[in-house]
C-alpha cells in the first residue's frame, strides 16, 4: 500500500491537489467531509449526528471517525493498492488509530503533505468558496470557529508527523499546476515515487 496523508487548514487547497494526486498516483481518495456531506444529504443517523457537529465547524467526536474510516478500509476493495486520506486525521487520537488501522495492514503512512498557506489567504479563499459551494461550514463565523479548531486540535498534527519523518511542507499558495509539481518532487524525495 501506498498511503499519503494531505494535511492543511480549512482552505489550503487539499481537495484541488487530492484530485491530482489521484490521477497521478493512482489511489483511493477518502475525504472524511465528503463522506460526512454524502451521509448528510441521504439523511441517515449518522448524517443527522454529524449535521450538527459541521454546521458549528467542531469536529466528529474521535471514535465516530475513526469507526466510520475503518469501515471504509474494510469495504473498500480499491483502497487496498493506497490511499489519499484528505481531512484525517484531524486530532493526535485519530493519527494514532490510523497508524495502528494501517500497521495491521503491513503498511503505514508514507508521506504527509503539509499545505502551507498564510491565515489571511485562507479566509478570502473560504469566503469565495462559500459564495459557490452552498456548504453549512462556509460563513465567516463558522469559518473562524473551523480556523480556532484547526490551530487548537490540528496543526499539533505537524509536529507529530515531522517527529514521525513523513512530513513534508509545501508553501500552498501559487498556481495550481506550480504547487502539485512541488507536491510531486517532494514525494519523489522522500518515497522515491
Ligand atoms: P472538510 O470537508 O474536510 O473541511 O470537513 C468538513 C467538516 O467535517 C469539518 O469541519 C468537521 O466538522 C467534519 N470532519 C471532517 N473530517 C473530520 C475528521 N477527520 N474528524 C472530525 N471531524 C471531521
Amino acid at each position: 500500500m501506498f498511503n499519503i496523508v494531505i494535511f492543511g487548514a480549512p482552505g489550503s487547497g487539499k481537495g484541488t491537489q487530492s484530485e491530482n494526486l489521484i490521477s497521478y498516483y493512482g489511489l483511493y481518495h477518502i475525504s472524511t467531509g465528503e463522506v460526512l456531506r454524502d451521509h448528510i444529504a441521504r439523511g441517515t443517523d449518522l448524517g443527522k449526528t454529524a449535521a450538527g457537529y459541521i454546521s458549528e465547524g467542531k469536529l466528529i467526536p474521535d471514535d465516530l471517525m475513526v469507526s466510520i474510516l475503518a469501515d471504509i478500509l474494510d469495504n473498500t476493495p480499491e483502497a487496498k493498492k493506497g490511499v489519499i486520506f484528505d481531512g484525517f486525521p484531524r486530532t493526535i487520537n485519530q493519527a494514532e488509530a490510523l497508524k495502528a488501522m494501517l500497521a495491521g495492514r503491513g503498511a503505514k503512512v508514507d508521506a504527509v503533505v503539509g499545505l502551507e498557506v498564510d491565515e489571511d489567504e485562507l479566509v478570502d479563499r473560504l469566503i469565495k468558496r462559500g459564495k459557490e459551494s452552498g456548504r453549512s461550514d462556509d460563513n465567516l463565523e463558522t469559518i473562524k470557529k473551523r480556523l480556532q479548531v484547526y490551530h487548537s486540535q490540528t496543526q499539533p498534527l505537524r509536529d507529530y508527523y515531522i517527529k514521525e519523518g513523513s512530513y513534508v511542507a509545501i508553501k500552498g499558495v501559487g498556481s495550481i499546476e506550480s504547487i502539485f509539481d512541488s507536491i510531486k518532487s517532494a514525494i519523489k524525495e522522500k518515497c522515491g515515487k
